[in-house]
């Protein structure tokens, strides 16, 4: 009986004793404002691989994983979507740059972006996809999702600028550069050390996007090329997936020479949410294996701030196409943590809104500026 006592009142200790670290853990807790600024705010995301998992996990078959349902094994699915409070996302149609051996490249990205496109025919109440920017405000205000593609690799196109042309008519809106391997008209953050970037083709590509509006997509890509498109593109850039390299010395980060490029071109880095992207480099040398945490991803949203200013940043989670993800970041029902930190840190509502997805949102419109102005001189020209 006394030991009975003892059991429960050590439970009670116990129990207080956990309700006071919950209450104490600011990882449970999001405030009733920072809730509101978040719903308030256009939470536009550069980069989610969704399809890509599908693909991996299904076969690219949305009869054989249903996303209505929790799905443990993705970050994103329709009930989690329902708590992120996205407003508009960039779908990744990725596939390997290993397609360039087994020349399908092009192929494969075409049954990527169908699927992109049978999963918003097929979910009409949450996606519909959108060719603009103005289309992205009016479905977002709607309570749907705007998706819009983007291609992840210029060896996508197969060195074809109609293919590129063809790309944009699907609804593709951004392209990587290139992945993980060198072009011939561009290379990639894997080859830093050749010194070369854009080849005059790769140029001609860079001045095609501008044409149509297609935003020039940077992540991926060595620091020459990234030097070689802010020189020759009429329009802002984004970094659909890359964080800041002055944190996390990563190839696939970007440098503060090219951070403090930005504000001539009018440009964004979306922050990528991975553990190996984000985790400071003295941290990541001694524990391999160190996530970081929400925070860890908002000291680079600062870094991006302090070094090229409140205008260059926004998120680019990488969701579905990363393994290890920062404490507190584990799937798309946690962005509200990045606004709460925010906020905690200071940031106005209309900053924080920004930061969300305004900027990403006002380089696509600048983006379709600048084509329509290029368009209209080509039309003097005939
Ligand atoms: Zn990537």
């Amino acid at each position: 009986m006394t030991t009975g006592k003892h059991l429960i009142a050590a439970m009670v200790v116990l129990l207080v004793a956990l309700n006071i670290s919950r209450a104490e853990d600011p990882l449970l807790e999001i405030t009733p404002e920072a809730r509101r600024i978040h719903n308030a705010g256009m939470l536009f995301d550069g980069h989610n691989d969704l399809p890509w998992q599908i693909s991996k996990l299904a076969g690219g078959s949305l009869d054989r994983i249903d996303i209505t349902q929790r799905q443990p094994e993705l970050h994103t699915d329709l009930p989690k979507l329902k708590e992120s409070g996205l407003k508009a996302q960039f779908w990744s149609v990725y596939v390997s740059a290993d397609t360039l051996d087994t020349q399908d490249s092009l192929l494969r990205t075409l049954e990527q972006i169908s699927l992109v496109q049978q999963m918003v025919k097929q979910f009409p109440d949450h996606f519909e996809m959108a060719a603009t920017a103005a289309d992205v405000e009016r479905i977002a205000a709607s309570g749907k999702i705007a998706s819009m593609m983007g291609v992840e690799g210029g060896h996508s196109i197969e060195g074809s600028l109609q293919t590129l042309q063809r790309f944009y008519d699907l609804g593709v809106r951004y392209m990587t550069l290139t992945h993980n391997r060198s072009l011939d008209w561009a290379t990639s953050c894997t080859d830093e050390d050749s010194g070369k970037g854009l080849s005059p083709f790769g140029e001609e590509i860079v001045r095609e996007m501008n044409r149509m509006g297609m935003l020039v997509d940077l992540s991926h890509v060595s620091v020459q090329t990234m030097h070689d498109a802010l020189r020759v593109t009429a329009a802002p850039v984004i970094f659909s997936h890359s964080s800041a390299r002055a944190i996390c010395d990563h190839s696939r980060n970007v440098p503060d020479e090219i951070l403090r490029k930005l504000p001539e071109n009018g440009g964004v880095v979306l922050i990528n949410f991975m553990s190996g992207f984000v985790v400071p480099t003295e941290e990541l040398k001694a524990n391999e294996k160190a996530r970081g945490t929400w925070k860890t991803v908002v000291d680079h949203i600062e870094h991006v701030i302090k070094t090229a200013g409140i205008d260059h940043v926004g998120l680019g989670s990488d969701y579905d196409g990363v393994t290890t993800l920062p404490v507190g970041l584990e799937d798309v029902t946690t962005y509200p943590r990045i606004t709460q930190e925010l906020l905690n840190r200071s940031y106005t509502e209309s900053e924080i809104h920004q930061i969300l997805g305004g900027n990403v949102l006002r380089v696509l419109k600048q983006a379709e500026r600048v084509a329509e102005i290029l368009r209209s001189k080509d039309a003097d020209k005939e």
